[in-house]
């Protein structure tokens, strides 16, 4: 007899893109626009076996991207081809006291992209210029694209004093896109930006990023974006993984222009790997501030908006204010396990942590937290939009709130498209009271109202469920779920009978890819109909 299967009873489907925060689809047609503006390019190709006066064509290719760069015109991609790239102090172009920059990205217009199917990695290891910062990838041009590479190794050779260094650098380049990049396992900030506008910084990965002592532990961040001026508008970061670094995962402390945080994840920053201390500043989100010196600040203070981002086990807050002069905007956002979870301090003037007050002008919308250290909100003052909060609205969170709370999933690898793993981590199960708990913002959501936090249940698509007969056994396969997350089998004689009352048959785990696969032994009285039911 046929057996006719059924989707799970998370039945919302909507594509992908549909579920990105609006600012983020902005910024992707932004993207998308500059990519079209090509008509006349010329490709180049990049090989670790490649020389400088070949003529960077697919079968003799350049060792070099700054031989790419030299050569490319605006609108031209440059191919980098997999395999490491063991760069050495005879690759440095330019010094400007204190950097040494190894790749000086002047040229506007053009695309360095991983090689399709294939992984280019810069190795900085052996780039220790003697008093310089090391600045890997110093970006002034506009409109270009660096995509899908690794950049490791990056130095510090100064010691003791205050200094850093920078995987990647954006001192004026506007209208750039950085994507699927990962910065990892070095000395120096994952990607950083002082100057520019309007740049885009996509599912990229930056970990293990560890200053080399007292003098840089506590500079070294993720991702970094600090606009000195207020025409550095429209930068967006989203999509983005940061874990491990010495400091902070992001940070726009003296950002002279508001910085967008969508979609993020930021975990055990201020620790090493083996979870030891790092004396960095160890914040999850640190979406603000000017310091404590009196530096300049603009008027009005920038409103920076950190909406869809997930804070996990860092050291100290996981979203931070840091002695803002100003109103922040926090929506959706997930906090688990952080010191504080959320700390809003805020100050009036920036000459003296004696100026320091509790947080105001903030507006915190649809946010969750759960299982803070010490506190899930410190420094909340009265002046503030408040309302649809975990903390705010009459509700319990616990455990039993989420799919599961297994960290392990966090660092699994992206999907195919780049995008972040579809994980259960912090996912809401569905008879869980923060579904639906929320209030419209304008963000695409599934069910009566938006949930609580940075995941919405039923947002993603269902699962595929197939069935096969081989021999005595039923099988069910699919995929699609989230990763780590359980799912029970149902079924039922009749397809009209209410979910509650279709009789489980079976309880399995999507693993790591969203895959899973149940054999059950054939009742001999067979019910018609199947159902994939998620928590
Ligand atoms: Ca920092
Ligand atoms: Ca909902």
């Amino acid at each position: 007899m046929p057996f006719v299967t059924e989707r799970s009873s998370q039945s919302t489907v909507a594509p992908a893109v549909a579920g990105l925060p609006l600012t983020l689809k902005m910024a992707l047609a932004i993207g998308i626009w500059l990519s079209a503006n090509s008509a006349f390019s010329a490709t180049w190709f990049v090989a670790t076996n490649g020389l400088d006066s070949n003529d960077g064509s697919s079968n003799s290719p350049f060792a070099t991207l700054m031989k790419a760069q030299a050569a490319a015109s605006s609108g031209d991609t440059v191919y980098l081809r997999g395999g490491t790239y063991s760069l050495d102090n005879s690759n440095l172009t330019a010094t400007n006291s204190p950097w040494a920059i190894v790749n000086d990205l002047t040229r506007s217009g053009v695309s360095y992209l991983g090689y399709p199917g294939e992984l280019p990695v810069f190795d900085f290891s052996n780039v220790k210029p003697a008093g310089y910062r090391v600045t890997a990838f110093l970006v002034t041009a506009n409109n270009c694209v660096f995509k899908g590479f690794d950049v490791v190794g990056v130095q510090v050779t100064i010691q003791t004093n205050h200094t850093q260094s920078e995987d990647f650098r954006v001192a004026g380049g506007s209208f750039n896109r950085f994507e699927r990049l990962r910065m990892h396992d070095g000395m120096g900030n994952g990607w950083y930006l002082t100057d520019g506008a309007s740049n885009l910084v996509l599912n990229c990965d930056a970990y293990n990023n560890r200053g080399l002592d007292s003098g840089s532990l506590g500079n070294t961040d993720g991702f970094g974006c600090h606009p000195a001026h207020t025409s550095g508008k429209g930068n967006v970061l989203a999509g983005c993984r940061a874990w491990f670094n010495s400091d902070d995962g992001y940070d726009c402390i003296n950002a002279f222009a508001a910085v967008t945080f969508s979609n993020c994840w930021s975990f055990y920053n201020g620790y090493f790997t083996n979870f030891a201390n790092s004396t960095g500043d160890g914040n999850g989100f640190k979406s603000g501030g000017y310091g404590v010196s009196g530096t300049a600040y603009p008027t009005p203070v920038p409103r920076h908006v950190t909406e869809f981002c997930l804070a996990v086990g860092n050291r100290a807050n996981g979203f931070y204010a840091n002695h803002h002069l100003g109103g922040l905007d926090w929506f959706d956002n997930t906090a688990y396990g952080n010191e504080v979870n959320y700390n809003l301090l805020c100050s009036t003037n920036n000459t003296s942590l004696a100026y320091d007050v509790p947080g105001y002008d903030q507006v915190m919308k649809n946010n969750l937290g759960y299982a803070a250290r010490y506190a899930e909100v410190s420094n909340l003052g009265t002046s503030n939009d408040v309302t649809f909060n975990y903390f705010t609205l009459p509700l319990t969170v616990t455990g039993t709130d989420f799919m599961t709370l297994d960290e392990s999933l966090l660092t699994l690898p992206r999907r195919t498209n780049g995008d972040l793993p579809y994980l259960a981590f912090a996912q809401l199960t569905g008879g869980s009271d923060l579904v639906d708990a929320g209030t419209n913002l304008g963000f695409p959501f599934a069910g009566a109202a938006p949930d609580l936090g940075a995941f919405e249940y039923g947002l993603n698509p269902a699962p595929t469920l197939k069935l096969v007969q081989p021999g005595m056994d039923l099988v069910v396969a699919g995929s699609g779920g989230p990763a780590g997350g359980t799912n029970y089998l149902v079924a039922a004689g009749n397809l009209a009978l209410p979910m509650v009352e279709w009789t489980p048959v079976a309880t399995n785990q999507f693993d790591n890819e969203g895959k899973f696969v149940i054999t059950n032994a054939i009742p001999a009285a067979p019910p018609a109909f199947y159902r994939l039911k998620l928590q």
